[in-house]
């Protein structure tokens, strides 16, 4: 049997340094692994695109390349998020077409889904109502990954699915205080609260919920996606519903993992976002009864100690 090439869009980013993680610890035989960065190929250029796949002509690809931000890039950046995404995947899953690529599995995320909705919501809910305005240009762009896979399956009898996580953390993120994802910027800030022993300051009032997966668990149910999940629709990757924990509890689980004693506050006047986007993964649940997610209480304790040995070299 011929080996399987697989490319990894955005494999220097937090879900792409996972992913080497594990397949380093894996070792398949019968698959070669090839992580990209921006260096090895600007997907933002079609020629740029065209070039890295015919230099390591893939039979599979697992696409994460995205531009990516939290709730305060998305409410500067939102046409430019849209336009900047759209281009992105268009560019890498027609050139997945034109390399005749076996499998694509392309990365959503939970944030994409209505701002009104029912709870949980589910992978069938993709496209029943506008995402919330705050993040709605990288919310259409990444809803378009999920019309192209259908197209491409139709049209051209690609294998293409998407997965769709929740919001991820661990070790490689990216910790800026000025554009992150409120985990790892909660995770730079009680840092320098305890170093300058000043308050912990988090922004908006603490209520909204949220469920986190662990970089290292989504890469692994990624990996598994692209050996084993065989639809085109959609699967949300994400740990169960009694999982989803407020802002609060997200910060004083910060607080444990550093040991900061000093003093937490909550700026109200601070945007809070969507109050919560429980998800069910009922499906995921369906094909993996008995997969165990690593706890927030570790995974947490894990970030933090991996923070604090590598700053200031981190990305900020
Ligand atoms: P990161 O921001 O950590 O990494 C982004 C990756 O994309 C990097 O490898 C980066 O390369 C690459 N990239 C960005 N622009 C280009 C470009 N023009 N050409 C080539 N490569 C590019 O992202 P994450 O690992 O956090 O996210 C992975 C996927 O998961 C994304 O699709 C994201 O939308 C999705 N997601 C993320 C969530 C989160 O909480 N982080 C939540 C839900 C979904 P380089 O390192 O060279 O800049």
């Amino acid at each position: 049997m011929s080996k399987k090439v697989i490319m990894v869009t955005g494999g220097s980013g937090l879900v792409g340094k996972s992913m080497q993680k594990v397949i380093k610890e894996e070792n398949p035989a019968d698959e070669e692994w090839i992580f990209l960065s921006s260096k090895d190929a600007d997907l933002l250029d079609s020629q740029s695109t065209s070039a890295v796949f015919e230099k390591y002509k893939p039979t599979h690809v697992i696409h994460l390349a995205a531009l990516v931000g939290g709730l305060y890039r998305h409410l500067g950046q939102n046409l430019e998020m849209m336009r900047l995404n759209l281009r992105i995947n268009d560019h890498v899953l027609e050139a997945c077409r034109e390399h005749k690529c076996q499998k694509v599995v392309s990365c959503m995320s939970t944030c994409i889904f209505p701002d009104e909705t029912t709870y949980p919501i589910e992978e069938s809910m993709l496209h029943s109502g506008p995402p919330h305005n705050s993040n709605c240009g990288y919310a259409y762009a990444k809803r378009m990954i999920d019309v192209a896979n259908h197209l491409y399956a139709r049209d051209h009898g690609m294998q293409c699915t998407g997965v769709i996580p929740t919001n991820i953390y661990g070790p490689f993120d990216n910790f800026s205080l000025a554009d992150s994802h409120v985990l790892p910027g909660l995770v730079h800030k009680c840092y320098l609260a305890q170093k300058e022993n000043k308050p912990f300051v988090i922004s908006g009032t603490g209520t909204p919920r949220r469920q986190f997966i662990f970089s290292e668990d989504l890469a692994r149910l990624i990996v598994w996606t692209l050996r084993d999940y065989p639809e085109i629709d959609p699967i949300l990757l994400s740990v169960s519903e009694d999982e989803e924990i407020s802002i609060k509890e997200l910060a004083e689980l910060i607080a444990e993992a550093y040991d900061f004693k000093g003093e937490i506050i909550y700026d109200a006047s601070k945007s809070d976002g969507q109050f919560k986007k429980t998800t069910t993964n009922k499906k995921l649940r369906s094909y993996l009864p008995d997969y165990k997610f690593k706890s927030i209480k570790d995974g947490i304790q894990e970030t933090v100690d991996w923070f604090k040995a590598s700053y200031p070299n981190v990305r900020l």
